[in-house]
């Protein structure tokens, strides 16, 4: 049930007490309260946009200034960033499993086979049909260096939408929204949560009690609880682990170069409805092999439309687009905000004003089918995520989305400016390692190599090779994807939750976010975020039953 008061005149008590309902702590919720376990949920949020409850999470500075501001990353309100979300949920790959000693890269204390045991509750849970992610695609011999999963999308990205009905008629999974928690205490031993310090927005503090507490704040938000709460930040402090709040990491995600395809099809690479009713789209990777022998971090690729402006697409469609996009009064009715610099990439001068002219004068029943394909497909229910459109040239940008590695140098700080209830703004700092971008571009030539030596296609870089690391770096800020402040792992010294997401000096508070997460990989990372937080879930069960 939703409990929306703007006070409260007790404390609030239950078996496990829950901070944040974005899709951690709603997976986590819905799953104890079916094992009729007494679960509570603290969202700062309520169920409508509040800009307000999200200004709480704006941080006090953030370096690389191209990072997400935090307004735009979370979104308090019942569902978190599920608000905003594409709904794209990709798996770990095993290899992202094995440490990585050679580029300093930790691997995980637990097995693929462990971190995806609730895969197809998780599937379920997400509206993503079943946990499949394997796929050939045509093309791809058998001995190539290339492989390709899956991306999956949610029927409905909106997931407190999607899990209204349970999440208002739980008996046993009470929602309070509009209640903040504002830190964490200790028990008079120092060895266990006692409970969660939350203030409602008129100022009113309370506190909430349980046998188990789990931080599902997000991953920046988890960490600025963590160590905004003295006694947990030194009890982790005195475990000599200097990891809480560092080895901050996203992904790189941008692009690099065109894909000019030959002998691969852009069916194959193209979104699809599959038999569960969500959409389906490859990427395309590199073997482990490939991944191993060349000392590379994870990376995935796909293809997407080229910017509109860009010409040498050849296509009658995106040329008349570009061009009512360019025309003042028109582009500005059409995208007013800066989306429309965006979507053209480039000023039009009058050299690419004519080429434009003449892709839409060469490509007349091109441009009547691209409309009246565009049109069925916003109709069209289910509506794919995004549209690929066909050019003559074959010429399509090369999205691709890469791993960071963790670095002590990468973290958040506690500022001295406050939030409005108090609890000090965060200091983003991400460095970008040139190990890093070394990867992105290494794996760029052995894609390039392989498609020539296949016949498959080639890529086209935009920049002079000189140039291309010093643009890799801008494609690492992120901030949407928030993971490694609160790290995993066995050894005390080196990782803040052990391997059942539990803090290692204080075993009955938890995390559930991608905070845990000690390597990136190249995956979104809600999937296994959603996975993880159902083990977990599993846990407190067999603890709170057994
Ligand atoms: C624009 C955008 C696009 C994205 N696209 C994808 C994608 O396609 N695929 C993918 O895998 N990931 C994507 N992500 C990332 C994805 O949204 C996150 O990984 C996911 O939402 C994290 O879930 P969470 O439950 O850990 O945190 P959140 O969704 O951030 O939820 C955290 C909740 O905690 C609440 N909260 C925070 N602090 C407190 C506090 N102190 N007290 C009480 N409540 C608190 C918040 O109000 C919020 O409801 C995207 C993110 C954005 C912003």
């Amino acid at each position: 049930m939703i409990l929306t008061t703007t006070s409260a005149t007790s404390d609030i008590k239950a078996a496990v007490a829950i901070v944040g309902a974005g899709p951690a702590g709603m997976a986590l919720a819905l799953a104890l309260a079916r094992a009729q376990i007494d679960t509570v949920v603290i969202e700062s949020g309520s169920e409508r946009e509040d800009a307000s409850a999200t200004a709480l999470s704006s941080a006090a500075a953030i370096s690389p200034t191209n990072h997400a501001p935090l307004e735009i990353a979370t979104n308090r309100r019942l569902g978190g960033a599920t608000w905003t979300w594409s709904g794209r949920c990709v798996d770990i790959d095993p290899i992202d499993f094995e440490p990585r000693p050679d580029a300093e890269v930790p691997g995980w204390p637990i097995t693929y086979e462990d971190a995806t045991a609730e895969a197809t509750t998780a599937a379920t849970f997400l509206g993503i049909g079943k946990p499949q992610f394997e796929t050939q695609v045509a093309g791809f011999a058998a001995e190539s260096v290339l492989r390709t999963r899956l991306e999956r999308w949610c029927i409905d990205p909106r997931l407190a939408r999607r899990h209204a009905a349970e999440i208002r008629t739980s008996a046993k999974a009470r929602f309070y929204t509009g209640l903040t928690c504002t830190g964490i205490t200790l028990d008079t031993n120092g060895r266990f949560a006692r409970g969660l310090r939350v203030k409602y927005r008129s100022g009113s503090e309370h506190l909430v009690t349980a046998r188990h507490y789990v931080l599902a704040a997000s991953g920046i938000e988890t960490a600025r609880l963590l160590l905004a709460s003295n006694e947990i930040a030194s009890a982790v402090a005195n475990n000599s682990c200097g990891w809480l709040g560092r080895g901050y990491m996203g992904h790189f995600e941008g692009v690099l170069a065109d894909i000019i395809l030959d002998g691969l099809s852009e069916d194959a690479l193209d979104y699809r409805l599959d038999d569960t009713g969500c959409f389906i789209r490859p990427r395309l990777m590199l073997a482990p092999e490939a991944i191993r022998g060349n000392g590379l971090l994870n990376i995935a690729f796909f293809p997407s439309n080229v910017p509109l402006g860009n010409w040498r697409h050849r296509s009658g469609a995106l040329s008349a687009a570009a061009l009512a996009l360019s025309m003042p009064i028109v582009g500005r009715t059409l995208e007013p905000g800066p989306v429309r610099e965006i979507l053209l990439g480039q000023p039009l001068n009058a050299a690419d004003l004519r080429q434009h002219l003449l892709n839409i004068v060469g490509d007349g029943p091109g441009f009547i089918n691209f409309a009246v394909r565009a049109i069925t497909q916003q109709l069209k229910r289910p509506r794919a995520p995004g549209m690929f459109v066909r050019n003559k040239a074959r010429r399509y940008s090369l999205k691709y989305i890469a791993e960071q590695s963790p670095s002590l140098a990468s973290r958040i700080l506690l500022s001295c400016d406050r939030d409005a209830l108090g609890l000090p703004r965060v200091v983003v700092e991400k460095s970008i390692l040139g190990t890093d971008t070394e990867s992105v571009l290494k794996a760029h030539d052995i894609l390039d190599r392989e498609l020539r030596r296949l016949k498959l296609g080639r890529l086209e870089y935009l920049a002079a090779p000189a140039d291309r690391g010093a643009i890799a770096v801008t494609h690492g800020a992120d901030g949407y994807h928030q993971m490694g402040l609160v790290r995993m792992g066995n050894d005390r010294q080196s990782s803040v939750v052990d391997a059942n997401c539990a803090i290692h000096a204080v075993p009955n508070l938890h995390v559930a976010s991608s905070a845990v997460f000690p390597r990136s990989g190249q995956a979104n990372p809600t999937f296994l975020i959603v996975c993880l937080a159902l083990r977990l879930a599993q846990r407190l069960i067999a603890d709170l039953k057994g």
